[in-house]
């Protein structure tokens, strides 16, 4: 009973955050950041193109603008947030089950903030880089992971097409670890909105060289060739989502040539699904 009066009150408080975000624009306001760095990477994408013969409203371009909203914000108020929530709760009642308070192993909230904002970057970056891995390694997972790989034009959009399965992946995977040095479910601003805009920049149709720096972070000459439809290697290769450094690290990076015009997708991609309610189906439904 107590944890349905948890979810009940989890789901109204986001519902109501959801409302308050939209009526009330402010700086901490992810709802108008998200639409500001879109904005800002399509009119880079219209000034600068890479691929200038690709449409400006590419294939899938309203679909993607559904998906972006959709899983930054409707998939929370549809439910995920209320769920995670009552979870989250259970498993700290578990834990209390055994005398634990929490699983603080240590504390980081007494460094500087600069320090405690890079270490929440660096290290959820590199769980997220395995999580990416395995969504491309175990064959269930990458049924869901699909729909990132159904993209055949890249742009800006793109980044956020996923199947929400992927945000209960990487969300339940990096809880333990992030919890472990005190990071709850709360997430900052700061982090949030520079992953958001280099993960943007990652897929869109723009060349930016950026020198030594490509070492380090993720950039469209490297992720086109993420999605390339033929790789020598089958579980695919550039698998880091804000940085790129993981990938030279552990030799999994890949751009032999420039990939502008690498045909992208999968083998068999004219059989996955082109609409969104059966994208959202396909990865549950038995596989033959
Ligand atoms: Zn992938
Ligand atoms: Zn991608």
């Amino acid at each position: 009973m107590q944890y349905f009066e948890l979810f009940k009150t989890s789901f109204t408080d986001y519902a109501r955050y959801v409302g308050n975000e939209i009526l009330h624009p402010h700086w901490g306001n992810y709802f108008y950041w998200l639409i500001g760095i879109s904005v800002f990477f399509f009119a880079l994408e219209l000034l600068f193109p890479w691929r200038k013969n690709q449409p400006k409203i590419r294939k899938d371009f309203w679909l993607d603008a559904f998906y972006m909203f959709f899983n930054f914000f409707l998939f929370s108020l549809v439910g995920y947030y209320a769920f995670s929530n009552v979870l989250v709760h259970l498993f700290n009642d578990f834990l209390g089950l055994f005398g634990l308070e929490n699983i603080v192993a240590f504390e980081i909230q007494s460094w500087p903030v600069w320090a405690q904002l890079l270490t929440l970057f660096i290290l959820r970056d590199f769980i997220h880089w395995n999580v990416h891995r395995l969504l491309h390694r175990v064959p269930w997972l990458w049924e869901f992971h699909k729909v990132h790989h159904s993209v055949e034009q890249m742009g800006f959009a793109a980044h956020l097409r996923f199947h929400w399965m992927e945000t209960v992946v990487y969300r339940t995977i990096e809880y333990i670890p992030l919890a472990m040095i005190g990071f709850g479910i709360q997430e900052f601003l700061l982090v949030h909105l520079f992953t958001l805009s280099v993960g943007h920049f990652n897929h869109s149709n723009i060349s930016v060289p950026l020198g030594p720096l490509k070492y380090i972070f993720n950039n469209p000459q490297m992720h086109i060739w993420h999605h390339a439809k033929k790789l020598p290697v089958k579980n695919g290769v550039n698998y880091g989502i804000t940085l790129s450094i993981w990938d030279y690290i552990f030799g999994t990076h890949y751009i032999p040539k420039d990939g502008r015009d690498e045909p992208l997708g999968f083998e068999n991609l004219e059989e996955f699904p082109q609409t969104l309610p059966r994208q959202l189906l396909y990865g549950f439904r038995r596989r033959k």
